[in-house]
């Protein structure tokens, strides 16, 4: 099979026949063998329905659908797993993402050997105070953390090679970040392509301000988490250790002052008198903690099933 869509929805349903609609002609004009999996993500509008009787008339339309609402992370995760055709394509269901974009896409994978292509709503056709500013200065950040040169990380229409969605598990809210995720599984040919973008028509959208808080907190932990992962401790323990190092050499300080104040018989004060001292507590007492938070974190992750997973491309 040549494509597969994984199209995850939460309350689309009068999206949901013209979007069909227009990927059956788009796959139809290029001749290209395809299925559609729709991921019902809790919907409470019916869109099952609709998504049934669409799948009763097409054999090629195929349907997942929870019993509550999971996020769209877990919606593609499942169409992840289901997929089965040589490039899968993700697309949002509100019609905001145009399907025929998908054959330019789909050749700068199978011809120009990209392993994922990400869409990029050059003209975006959303409020421009709540979702296009914070979304520049979002996709800045993410740039400098991740390293990878896209203009719009979280675009809902995104094509990738198969091994890529296999290689890679969605989690939480890690929707955003899929290209990180194909990045650190070793994908690093990732392209971007200006697409269409339109206004919603029916419905409203499903994600608040808080997701510029949580998406970039997610950032920080999947960075830290490909960094120092599988080696917690090179992060904790030397953070700890310089910490211990300052709190020991404080505390000598302040001993040997006082000594040699006491043998010149001068004005000393008590060691607990002095500011430094209470420092070196600190330091001390941190420096231990974060050293032991580097040692429960290397056994956390010497347990894990993931500690000895690579991903291998060549084998002879
Ligand atoms: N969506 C989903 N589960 C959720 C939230 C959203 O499957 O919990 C789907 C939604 O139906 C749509 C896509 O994810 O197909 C993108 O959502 P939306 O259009 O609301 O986001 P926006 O375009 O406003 O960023
Ligand atoms: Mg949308």
């Amino acid at each position: 099979m040549d494509v597969s869509l994984v199209i995850p929805l939460l309350n689309e349903r009068e999206s949901l026949p013209e979007l069909h609609e227009r990927i059956v002609r788009v796959m139809a004009s290029e001749g290209l063998s395809y299925e559609i999996i729709f991921i019902d993500d809790g919907s409470t509008d019916g869109s099952w329905d609709c998504i049934s009787g669409l799948s009763a008339a097409d054999p090629c339309v195929h349907g997942i659908r929870f019993r509550r609402n999971y996020g769209k992370s877990a919606a593609l995760y499942c169409g992840f797993e289901k997929a089965q055709g040589d490039v899968v394509v993700t697309m949002d269901a509100d019609l905001q993402d145009a399907p025929e974009e998908i054959p330019e896409m789909r050749r700068m994978i199978v011809e120009e050997g990209y392993d994922l292509v990400s869409g990029w709503k050059k003209h975006r056709k959303d409020n421009a105070i709540t979702k296009n500013l914070p979304s520049k200065l979002y996709n800045a950040t993410a740039r400098r953390i991740t390293g990878i040169k896209l203009h719009d990380m979280n675009c809902g229409l995104k094509i990738y090679r198969r091994d890529v969605v296999k290689s890679i598990e969605v989690y939480g809210e890690m929707h955003r970040y899929i290209p990180y995720l194909a990045k650190n599984a070793g994908f690093s040919k990732i392209g971007e392509k200006a697409v269409h973008h339109e206004k919603r028509k029916y419905g409203k959208s499903k994600f608040g301000m808080d997701r510029f808080v949580n998406g970039f907190l997610d950032l920080q932990s999947l960075w830290f988490l490909s960094t120092f992962g599988k080696k917690p401790m090179h992060f904790f323990g030397t953070s700890g250790l310089v910490m211990f190092l300052a709190g020991f050499i404080m505390t000598v300080w302040i001993i040997v002052e006082k000594l040699i104040q006491q043998n010149h018989y001068l004005k000393y004060r008590a060691v607990t008198d002095q500011p430094l001292f209470y420092l070196a507590l600190l330091a001390v007492i941190l420096g231990t903690v974060l050293f032991l938070a580097g040692l429960l974190g290397e056994m956390i992750s010497r347990s894990s099933s993931e500690r000895n997973r690579y991903n291998i491309k060549d084998e002879i």
